[in-house]
């Protein structure tokens, strides 16, 4: 545990101010142990995987905010394979091509968790990872742990209905048989063309608007010509307009205030409103994770 911690070093943007405790549970029951906990007294939680789809206040967290990067108990089957929610997404990708499993070419290069990316419903290059989940055991928030059937869950573009309701303690992944060397040659290829096309070489969270039906954010950014401009240390990359890069200082109200004139001009321009697809949590909303949407709303 730790006290003061700065939550700049747990996202993939290196921005975020004083966390009052961050802890890193080391199982699932001392996950759960822990919200029970803080539930009782009245303390907000937060909870965090890799960081890599978040936007952290200038300001910190109060509370607790739980990372879950040590959860990382895994257990392969036949085609399947049973994985907590702190399990870098990425590198079971890269493990069930190797074994020859199926499904998750599209994951080689998403920096996110397992337990992030089912929350998100993490995809590229026409894959989800929805398409594998089998099942989801989640802590409710009355702190109950359940285990969900896909058939029970419902999944759509970034977003799983657990959200606002439950946390990802593990999921069981099925595959489809594959000959190992095509899978790595897939993943390789998508990494090279994430290597030529995203600016991997910065600080971001990835795509910061999803993309609105039939559009890409990223084409319609460009269009209103928002590539490599900036406020304060945040900028719209040069390489890929829908990703805003920390050019070295950048404070959240910098990426706060850049994404809110790109949503007023693209709206301007093309009639067409962006929709986050960053997270930002704000101490306004307790025991709950909360986005950029909901701050705008009040
Ligand atoms: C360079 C780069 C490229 C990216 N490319 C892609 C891409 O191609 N496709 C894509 O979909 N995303 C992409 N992303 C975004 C990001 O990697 C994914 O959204 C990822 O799934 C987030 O996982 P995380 O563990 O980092 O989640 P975090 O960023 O830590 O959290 C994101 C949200 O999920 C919640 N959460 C985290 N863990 C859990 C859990 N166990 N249970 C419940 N809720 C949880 C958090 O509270 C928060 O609301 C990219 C990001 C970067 C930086």
């Amino acid at each position: 545990m730790e006290k003061n911690y700065p939550l700049h070093q747990l996202t993939t943007l290196k921005i975020g101010g004083p966390a009052e405790v961050v802890y890193w549970p080391q199982t699932k029951e001392d996950l759960a142990t822990v919200w029970q906990r803080a539930q009782e007294a009245g303390v907000p939680v937060w909870l965090i995987g890799q960081g890599s789809n978040l936007l952290l206040p200038d300001e910190g967290l109060p509370g607790v905010t739980l990372v879950t990067t040590s959860l990382r108990v895994i257990e392969w089957g036949d085609h399947t394979v049973q994985v907590e929610a702190g399990y870098p997404l990425a590198r079971l990708a890269q493990e069930a091509g190797e074994r020859g499993f199926s499904g998750l070419e599209f994951a080689r290069g998403i920096p996110g968790s397992v337990g992030g990316a089912v929350m998100m419903n993490a995809g590229a290059h026409g894959g989800t990872i929805a398409d594998q989940i089998m099942n989801v055991t989640a802590l409710w928030a009355d702190g109950t742990v359940k285990k969900v059937d896909k058939a029970e869950l419902k999944f759509a573009y970034r977003f799983c209905s657990l959200r606002g309701h439950a946390w990802v303690l593990e999921a069981e992944l099925m595959f489809s048989p594959g000959d190992p060397k095509e899978i790595l040659q897939d993943m390789k290829k998508n990494l090279t063309y994430r290597t030529r096309h995203q600016p991997l070489e910065k600080p971001s969270a990835g795509s910061i608007f999803k993309n609105p039906p039939g559009d890409s954010a990223g084409r319609l950014i460009e269009a209103a010509g928002w590539k490599g401009k900036s406020v304060g240390g945040a900028q719209v990359s040069h390489k890929h307009a829908n990703f805003i890069v920390n050019t070295g200082n950048a404070r959240a109200k910098d990426v706060l205030a850049l994404m809110e004139e790109i949503q007023r001009d693209v709206q301007l321009k093309f009639g067409i409103t962006l929709q986050p697809e960053v997270e930002y949590l704000s101490s306004q909303f307790e025991h709950r994770t909360s986005n950029f949407e909901h701050r705008k709303g009040g």
